[in-house]
């Protein structure tokens, strides 16, 4: 056991699966989010891969089921006009049968803060970094807009792509980059598109990309990537309403697979919408006493499917490195060299992908739906992505 007490900024996703790979660890940890309350109903739904299942194993939390998760082995590409592109797996199913699933976002967080809080971990919600400093007997303060602070012996910022740990660690630090695409999405209820529930659609629309998947239930999750000039504020997109989304969404998808606009017709409730950035990589991940992990460090676009599994992964090993280095320091930095070039491998692959998503010249649509089936059949091969789905991180190897 060590004295050691962590600070960590952020509530999300990497935020308490740190907590709780450190409280393994023997390291007292709280949690810091800026949120003042939980959204369980929140941010879409969000896959996550066998290789984040697999960190979570390793800690024995169990999100699928309080996250209405369900298995997504399976992904099949359409062009807009309907011609079927190929189908291949989505990720790698392990040989304990493990494979993706999709949960919504809004629930994974509250399983997560939930089982950290079972396990005495403390989260305080309304709690927002403004900046942090590091004192002469190495003691990190970090300080909240609501005028408080807390002190501990390490800070980790898992505060997401506009980290304000990064900002305080590094302000010259590059600042995430916006890809060019807008995510939007919801669910909707009877539709009359079959189910099929192992199984998310891909449409390459003539001008936009939607993706969905059908549930037993009947219920349908969706998401499109609209390509967007120039990168619209918080204000600009929270101030469409889910009618003007759903307008603009038929306009896009008009000609494209009918059943495109049945789902988004079917929406309840808000469609939300977000910007797509990534952040391919920034000088240095730690700095004295304090590190950054998940978007916070390497932000990937949604296309991949891998952002909340990075940040598990990252937590995992971050807590490893300080359980089996005493020097906190060292260990920061054994972590950064433990993981930097497989997550920003993984934020440029997941980067090409979305570019893909953007063509919407006619020409340049036309010679994408005649050479995807080609370029599907190399992806349909599971070795080629096998370094992303079977990374597996032991617990029990010491870090040297
Ligand atoms: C539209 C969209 C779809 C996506 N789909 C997928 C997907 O299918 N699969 C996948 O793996 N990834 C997906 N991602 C990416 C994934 O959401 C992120 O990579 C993942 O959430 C990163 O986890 P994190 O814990 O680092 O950050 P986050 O989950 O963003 O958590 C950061 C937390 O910090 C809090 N916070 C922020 N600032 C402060 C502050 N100053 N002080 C205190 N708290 C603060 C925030 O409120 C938040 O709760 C998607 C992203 C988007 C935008």
């Amino acid at each position: 056991m060590t004295s050691r007490r962590a600070l960590i900024v952020g509530g999300g996703i990497g935020g308490p699966v740190a907590a709780m790979a450190l409280e393994r660890a023997g390291i007292e940890a709280t949690v810091y989010e800026a949120a003042d309350a939980p959204s369980d109903y929140a941010g879409l739904f969000l896959n996550t891969a066998s290789n984040g299942l697999d960190v979570l194993r390793s800690l024995d939390v169990d999100v699928v089921a309080g996250a209405e998760g369900f298995p997504i082995p399976n992904m099949v590409m359409w062009s807009g006009a309907g011609k079927r592109l190929g189908e291949v797996a989505n990720g790698i199913r392990l040989p304990d049968g493990t494979v993706s699933v999709a949960l919504r976002r809004g629930l994974l967080q509250r399983v997560l803060r939930e089982e950290a809080g079972r396990r005495g971990v403390k989260v305080e919600l309304g709690k927002r970094l403004t900046t942090y400093q590091v004192g002469g007997d190495g003691e990190v303060v970090a300080s909240f807009t609501d005028g408080t602070q807390a002190e501990g012996s390490l800070l980790i910022g898992a505060d997401g792509i506009h980290s304000a740990t990064r900002r305080t660690m590094d302000p010259a630090a590059p600042e995430p980059t916006f890809t060019g695409l807008l995510s939007i999405g919801g669910y909707s209820h009877h539709t009359g598109v079959p189910p099929t529930p192992d199984t998310q659609h891909l449409v390459f629309g003539r001008r936009a990309f939607f993706g969905y998947l059908v549930r037993s239930s009947g219920e349908s999750w969706w998401f499109a990537n609209l390509p967007w000039a120039d990168e619209p504020s918080r204000a600009e997109l929270a101030g469409r309403s889910t009618e003007e989304w759903k307008r603009r969404l038929l306009e896009l998808f008009a000609g494209d697979l009918d059943r495109i606009s049945e789902i988004i017709q079917a929406t309840h409730g808000e469609i939300g919408a977000y910007t797509v950035h990534d952040l391919a990589t920034i000088p240095t991940w730690h700095r004295g006493p304090v590190a950054l992990l998940g978007d916070a460090a390497h932000a990937t676009s949604p296309n991949a499917g891998q952002g909340a599994s990075l940040a598990m992964e990252d937590a995992l090993v971050l807590a490893k490195c300080l359980r089996d280095l005493p020097d906190t320091e060292q260990a920061l930095a054994a972590y950064e060299r433990l993981r930097r070039e497989r997550a920003e491998k993984v934020v440029a692959y997941s980067h090409r992908i979305g570019r893909s998503k953007t063509i919407s010249n006619p020409v340049g649509a036309w010679i994408r739906d005649l050479v995807l089936p080609f370029a599907l059949k190399r992806f349909a091969n599971p070795r080629a992505h096998a370094w992303i789905y079977t990374h597996h991180i032991d617990w029990d190897d010491k870090v040297a």
